[in-house]
């Protein structure tokens, strides 16, 4: 296993990984990036062992219900890659199983990967989400054929893909990218169903990075972003090579999906435990400023945080319902129910803003305009904003202005607006949830109770 020392060297290996346009040459020694890396860093320090055989105890599927629900508070504790990394590995055995009659000379490359990957202590990430190009066409027809990421040439010893993956969260720290098909492609669209493991490193490979981490300003100010923040990426495969060993499908369509389904059973869970946990944080902000405000017991508050109360707990619900209809895999790995899932990470998405908006009409403008941290350490000010951030009754200036802060970093600055996107839009849009609910729903007992209420039953 790696500390996490050793983790940040394995990172020097010649990437070309950019930051607000330049070549970053040292991930450790640039703000924005540098506190996310010292945050992986921990997580190898955490469970790093000596023993020449020990490997990292996160890495391996839940086998029942129980070991899935015990996973929750692991998952909300673990740094996102190694979260990843968890969830690429298992993606890759479920895929595996599935894959066995079908396309059974992957299975031992699978099997040798995910074990040397183990063994290796390395970190992976998830690239499934293409350029796209325009929406409505497929890959095969779309004005640009390198829209979804495919191999332009193949070599007896492997291949050579082209193309991008966006919006991968976390790609500049890890050690390989998982590419996958982002969908079922059709006969005709061999080249692009392709999934494989590529070095960060591989000649071709170009990362950017976005991050809403604060460039600037007083870490006080942002208490929540200036500590957890993860870049996100667009990953350039400007004709890298893979070697076979590491290619996982190469051509067969009918099952491009089978890596997209199995990452979504892994993925969603981590999703709806944060959805879960993020609801909750809300309604404390909210009860914790309205009692600083002296509004806690006005009617109109009180409704509100009632509102939000009940949005957390029916998602609490939500997860509970999934977990509790978890489903075992034919290997024997159990995974949240889809249709409990979905409904839960909808209801999430579509009713955070309201939540948000609540909170802000609660809490009032000094979300936007309290006082900086630095000026409370302001000799001449810090009198008067005791005075008039206070508000009586052991409510200091400080430790309203603290609650401020705090909602507006994760609400209504660069953290919050991320949030805003990334709970509509990662793991899919609204649209997505729609169609899997619509799947799912047992629509036949709903007709036939509808037919019964206007007595047309037969
Ligand atoms: C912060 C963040 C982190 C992410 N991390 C990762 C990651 O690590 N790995 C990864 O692979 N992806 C990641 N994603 C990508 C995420 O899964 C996509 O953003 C999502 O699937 C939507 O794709 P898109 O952004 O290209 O938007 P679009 O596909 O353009 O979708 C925009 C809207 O158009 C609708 N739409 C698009 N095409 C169609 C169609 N054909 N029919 C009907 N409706 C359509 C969608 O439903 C949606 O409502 C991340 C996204 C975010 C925001």
């Amino acid at each position: 296993m790696l500390t996490g020392q050793e983790y940040k060297d394995s990172l020097k290996d010649g990437r070309k990984v950019y930051f607000e346009g330049r070549l970053v040459e040292d991930l450790g020694a640039t703000p924005g990036l540098s506190e996310p890396l010292d945050a992986i860093a921990d997580g190898y320090d955490k469970y790093y062992s000596s023993a020449p055989d020990a490997v990292n105890p996160v890495v391996t599927a839940p086998r029942s219900v129980q070991e899935l629900r015990d996973r929750i508070p692991e998952l909300m504790e673990l740094d996102l890659c190694l979260n990843v990394t968890y969830q690429s590995l298992m993606t890759l055995l479920v895929a595996a199983g599935r894959l066995e009659n079908a396309a059974p000379a992957y299975i031992p490359r699978i099997h040798a990967y995910v074990e040397q990957a183990r063994k290796d202590d390395i970190r992976i990430t998830e690239c499934i989400t293409d350029a796209k190009g325009n929406r409505s066409l497929h890959p095969g027809k779309q004005e640009d054929p390198d829209a979804y990421v495919r191999v332009v040439s193949r070599r007896d010893d492997g291949v050579v893909i082209r193309g991008a993956k966006l919006h991968i969260s976390a790609a500049a720290y890890g050690h390989d990218l998982m590419v996958m098909p982002t969908k079922t492609m059709k006969p005709g669209e061999e080249d692009y169903a392709i999934a494989c493991a590529v070095p960060v490193n591989s000649p071709g490979v170009h990362i950017t990075n976005t991050t809403y981490h604060p460039l600037a300003g007083d870490p006080r100010d942002y208490p929540v972003s200036s500590h957890h923040s993860i870049p996100d990426s667009m990953c350039i495969f400007d004709d890298v090579f893979v070697p076979n060993e590491r290619v996982f499908l190469d051509g067969e369509t009918a099952h491009a999906a089978v890596f997209a389904h199995s990452l979504g059973l892994w993925e969603r869970l981590g999703g709806v435990s944060f959805m879960v946990q993020q609801a909750d944080e809300l309604v404390g902000l909210a009860h914790l400023i309205a009692e600083a405000n002296g509004t806690a017991k006005i009617s109109h508050v009180r409704e509100k945080i009632d509102e939000m109360i009940i949005h957390a707990t029916l998602l609490r619900a939500g997860l509970e319902a999934a977990l509790s209809n978890a489903h075992p895999t034919p290997e024997g790995y159990y995974y949240p129910d889809d249709m409990f899932t979905n409904v839960t990470k909808y209801q999430g998405a579509a009713q955070f803003n309201l939540m948000v908006r609540h909170l802000h009409d609660i809490a009032g403008g000094a979300i936007v305009t309290a006082p900086s941290m630095a000026d409370f350490d302001n000799p001449t000010l810090r009198p008067f904003l005791d005075k008039y951030m206070g508000t009586g009754g052991g409510i200091s200036g400080e430790y309203r202005s603290k609650l401020f802060h705090a909602i507006r970093d994760t609400t209504a600055d660069a953290y919050g607006g991320w949030h805003l996107v990334t709970n509509l839009q990662s793991g899919g849009g609204l649209y997505a949830q729609r169609l899997v609910t619509r799947k799912n729903y047992d629509m036949e007992r709903a007709r036939a109770l509808g037919l019964k209420a206007a007595g047309l039953a037969s």
